[in-house]
């Protein structure tokens, strides 16, 4: 397996390997690898010729308060994991390499993007774009694999590729969570061992929460249900929780196929999101 932090040596792999005809999948990361990304390389790895990973923590997706300096990096183990599920190459650029020019165009996500996580990060989303958008423009992907641990990026995404006609096909992958619940994430290192006893609650207030808007379609008492547990079993404080259809990110109404209930929970310095999709009778999800 191949690391490239060069854009010139990207583009050298990746014309030879369009003359070629081949199949390429790519599966953009911040790095610090756990079996959530994992699980999206090895799904690229069954269904492409060549599979890229990026690893870049973008700073343009990151609020000035927030974890950029801190955010966990290792490029040394995540390149030991990234092979052994058949990863092809790592695309791991500096900074200067993506952004070396300043004031651009910029890309600004709509609608999807006032509510959930982009009310209480403005801007993330736009920054989320921009790295995703010249990814795909230097990667010229097949597929393209993301977490449904991020629905709400998977929705604006999604809108992107729709609204700009981006010629690439997305590929969404369940959550992948730990025994307890938890979803996995990078940010799970900043939990202390009380934190990280208490995190399991979200999970469970979520599938509550589920269980009884099925049952009742009630959306003010599910809420109200899954903020009582996670108020009684963790030492944090919601951002939301919020029910909404999907990926539209609109109110339920009886014409919604898909319903997201999402949360965010700030818990000592961490924040962690998780989230279930599903249909009205409970059906799992088909994003
Ligand atoms: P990140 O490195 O956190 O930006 O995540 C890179 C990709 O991996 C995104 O598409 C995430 O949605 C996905 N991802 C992160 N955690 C998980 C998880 N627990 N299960 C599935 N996908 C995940």
């Amino acid at each position: 397996m191949n690391v490239i932090h060069t854009i010139d040596a990207l583009r050298r792999i990746i014309f030879e390997n369009k003359q070629k005809g081949k199949r390429i999948g790519l599966v953009p990361t911040m790095g610090f690898l756990h079996e959530g990304h994992l699980t999206l390389a090895t799904q690229a790895r069954a269904e492409n010729d060549v599979v890229i990973m990026s690893i870049f923590v973008n700073p343009t997706q990151f609020g000035p308060n927030e974890d950029f300096e801190s955010y966990p990096r290792n490029l040394e183990r995540d390149t030991m994991l990234a092979a052994s599920v058949g990863v092809d190459f790592i695309f791991a650029p500096t900074v200067e390499e993506m952004y070396p020019h300043d004031g651009g165009i910029f890309i600004r996500a709509g609608h999807q993007a006032t509510l959930l996580c982009g009310a209480s990060r403005p801007g993330h989303f736009d920054g989320v774009l921009q790295v995703v958008a010249k990814l795909f423009n230097l990667i010229q992907p097949n597929y393209a694999y993301f977490g449904q641990k991020d629905a709400q990026q998977v929705a604006i995404i999604q809108t992107m590729v729709r609204d700009y006609n981006i010629p690439v096909e997305l590929r969404i992958v369940p959550v992948v969570r730990e025994n307890d619940g938890l979803a996995k994430s990078s940010r799970n290192v900043y939990l202390t061992a009380t934190e990280r006893s208490q995190a399991p609650a979200i999970q469970q207030a979520l599938q509550l929460a589920k269980r009884e808007f099925i049952e009742s379609g009630n959306v003010d008492k599910s809420i109200q249900l899954a903020v009582k547990i996670i108020e009684a079993n963790m030492d944090g404080s919601i951002d939301y929780l919020t029910i909404l259809s999907y990926p539209d990110l609109t109110e339920v109404t009886s014409e919604t196929e898909q319903v997201l209930l999402a949360v965010a929970v700030y818990i000592g310095k961490t924040r962690l999101i998780d989230n279930l999709i599903f249909s009205l009778k409970g059906e799992p999800a088909h994003v």
